[in-house]
């Protein structure tokens, strides 16, 4: 071999090693570079499925990364960018990962500041490293039971007053039966407890029918009139008492299509509350027209009226401005709620207007129902 053919072979073999030292190289490199676990594959099919299921679902890696999240999931706020939460269900989830198996929780989150939320969660291993998490919003089941549970012990508390009183008012008389006077007084006392707890039990009657959408009646033609009339009538007696001028202004032909016991109620309420927080010597009025395709009618009043702060209040179950007053005025705090499930389940609604000192106009919008109108659909 003569020498140039030597270093062209010793130039072959170093290529050759370099080469294989660059490739050598590049793979440690790629080899260090990778990432230590493959994204995991979602099973075939079972994305499928999760879009078809009610509930929101969640896919968690084996490094906690939400791997795929549904719509709701996101909304719902059990995900934020890669992660879900909160801890507990994160807790949960670990949980399952380490044994395998199903887990149900009820979890509260607070999507927003000053809001709660309630969600059902079934966590669950999907494949060997991916975890299921399905969602169920709940919120709107945990406040009806909160209410629920509140009107329950409201209802048992506001019974507990007058039903104590009459107790009391029962050994008074025992005690006073060598006095007339007093058996007459307290007699006359008892009178007023056991009609207010009348008026109360009927109240949580009518609202709970309500509530259940129970309608009491057939729907009917009702004239508007006639609904103010009565009302006015209910409370003729009240107003003497106090001097109360009860003033209507009704247009003649105007009618509604409803429940006529709720509707009765209704207006009754409001002509009663107008009467009951107004001075002696003061003026009702009780006015009603056509507005479009619309019948307002208002009770106004120049009573107490209502702090600007109470008025979206005034309407819940059991609300009264001001309880010490409501001991004497016999209220139950229900009438206006009443009066509100009743616009409601008749396609109105019901507006107020309050000044202190200067009094209060509550407004039944109600559709107005045309006997013209009613033939030309049928
Ligand atoms: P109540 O049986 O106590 O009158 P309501 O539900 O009818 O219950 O009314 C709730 C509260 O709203 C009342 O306790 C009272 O404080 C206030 N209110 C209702 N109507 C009037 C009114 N016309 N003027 C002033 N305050 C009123």
């Amino acid at each position: 071999m003569n020498t140039s053919a030597g270093i062209l072979i010793a130039g072959a073999i170093g290529a050759v090693i370099g080469a294989m030292l660059t490739y050598l190289w590049r793979f440690s490199e790629r080899r260090q570079n990778a990432i230590p676990e493959p994204t995991p594959v979602v099973p075939p099919g079972a994305e499928a499925v999760l879009s078809v299921l009610s509930s929101s679902a969640v896919l968690i890696d084996s490094s906690d990364t939400v791997v795929q999240a549904s719509a709701p999931a996101v909304a719902m706020g059990i995900v934020h960018e890669d992660r879900l939460q909160p801890d507990e269900l994160m807790t949960l989830v670990r949980q399952v990962r380490r044994d395998g198996q199903v887990r149900e929780a009820d979890i509260s989150l607070q999507p927003r500041r000053g809001t709660t939320s309630y969600i059902h969660a079934r966590v669950a291993p999907l494949s060997s490293r991916l975890i299921v998490v399905l969602a169920d919003d709940r919120t709107r089941e945990q406040r009806v039971e909160t209410i629920r549970r509140d009107f329950v012990a409201n209802v048992s508390h506001e019974l507990k007053t007058p039903v104590g009183a009459l107790n009391l008012l029962a050994e008074a008389v025992a005690e006073a039966k060598d006095d007339p006077e007093a058996v007459v007084r307290f007699s006359s006392r008892m009178h007023t407890e056991s009609e207010r707890l009348t008026r109360l039990v009927q109240q949580i009657i009518d609202l709970s029918r309500l509530q259940n959408d129970i309608l009491s009646d057939e729907a009917m033609t009702i004239k508007i009139g006639e609904l103010v009339s009565e009302a006015c009538e209910h409370s003729a007696t009240d107003a003497e008492h106090k001097d109360i001028t009860i003033a209507t202004d009704v247009e003649p032909e105007l009618y509604v299509h409803g429940d006529r016991a709720q509707l009765h109620a209704a207006v009754s309420n409001l002509v009663e509350n107008a009467v009951t927080y107004s001075p002696k010597g003061s003026k009702v009025s009780v006015s009603a027209h056509l507005d479009g395709e619309d019948v307002r009618l208002t009770v106004a009043d120049n009573g107490i009226g209502i702090p600007g702060g109470e008025l979206d209040r005034i309407f819940e179950r059991f609300y009264r401005v001001d309880p010490a007053r409501a001991r004497t005025t016999g209220g139950t705090g229900l009438g206006l709620s009443i009066v509100k499930h009743v616009a409601a389940s008749n396609g109105g609604t019901v507006e107020v207007w309050s000044e202190p000192g200067l009094g209060s106009s509550f407004t039944l919008v109600l559709p107005a129902f045309s006997a013209e109108l009613d033939e030309e659909q049928s």
